[in-house]
């Protein structure tokens, strides 16, 4: 199966039925071909609306969720954003086409180093991979006009919290790893943050220190 127009359209149609409307993240979404970050035996199912297991025991999310994800971050084209959670680098794929740079982190070498050579072989100029445990953020290119954590945490990060902008956004799925999480958005306001809870998600946990692989 290729991305050609009626697989585009399916694609699409989905999407939005879902509740992805905002046109420029569709726009995006059409742009970014899941195929190219989906491997192996799994790849002729990259159209269909769910998660897919990639390396190192992960999994790309589902496309819908990763719509609704970048619709309530709200980016705009002069946005500096750090994602947390690479895994297969589609979700970063979908924001470069959005923002103006993209910093995205995983705790997997492996996997990073797969998203760069997708990138690179796509002429994605404007991301910049590294491995850590992005709990702790990326102080050197704080602060962040939105942060994007693909991963579940119990509680919102504070480095997290402390690297967003003033009228940043931040969008996470927070929860126990086992349960039911909830997708939140926060707002850093001049004096504090606001928080709103949009839906119920599934993620695999935030998890400290570097990967094995
Ligand atoms: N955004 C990805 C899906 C990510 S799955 C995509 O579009 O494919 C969640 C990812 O978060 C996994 O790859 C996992 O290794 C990573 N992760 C978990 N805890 C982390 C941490 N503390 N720092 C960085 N990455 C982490």
């Amino acid at each position: 199966m290729t991305f050609d127009a009626a697989t585009k359209m399916k694609f699409l149609y989905a999407l939005r039925s879902k509740g992805v409307t905002d046109a420029a993240v569709l726009t995006a979404m059409e742009k970014v071909d899941r195929a190219d970050y989906v491997k192996g035996t799994f790849a002729d199912r990259a159209y269909e609306d769910m998660p897919l297991p990639i390396a190192c025991g992960q999994t790309i999310s589902q496309p819908s969720v990763v719509g609704l994800m970048t619709q309530a971050l709200q980016v705009s084209p002069r946005d500096k954003v750090l994602e947390i959670g690479t895994g297969s680098g589609y979700q970063a794929a979908i924001l470069s086409k959005l923002a103006r740079r993209v910093y995205t982190v995983d705790r997997y070498r492996r996997l990073v180093h797969a998203a760069r050579a997708v990138f690179e072989a796509h002429d994605i100029t404007n991301i910049t991979t590294f491995t850590a445990d992005g709990s702790h953020g990326f102080a050197e290119q704080a602060p962040f006009d939105r942060i994007l954590l693909t991963a579940a945490a119990e509680d919102p990060p504070g480095p997290l919290l402390a690297q967003l902008r003033v009228g940043g956004i931040m969008v996470l799925p927070v929860g126990q790893s086992d349960a039911v999480q909830s997708l939140i958005r926060v707002k850093r306001l001049e004096t504090g943050y606001d928080y709103d809870e949009l839906r119920a998600v599934r993620f695999v946990p935030l998890l400290e220190g570097l990967g094995q692989e």
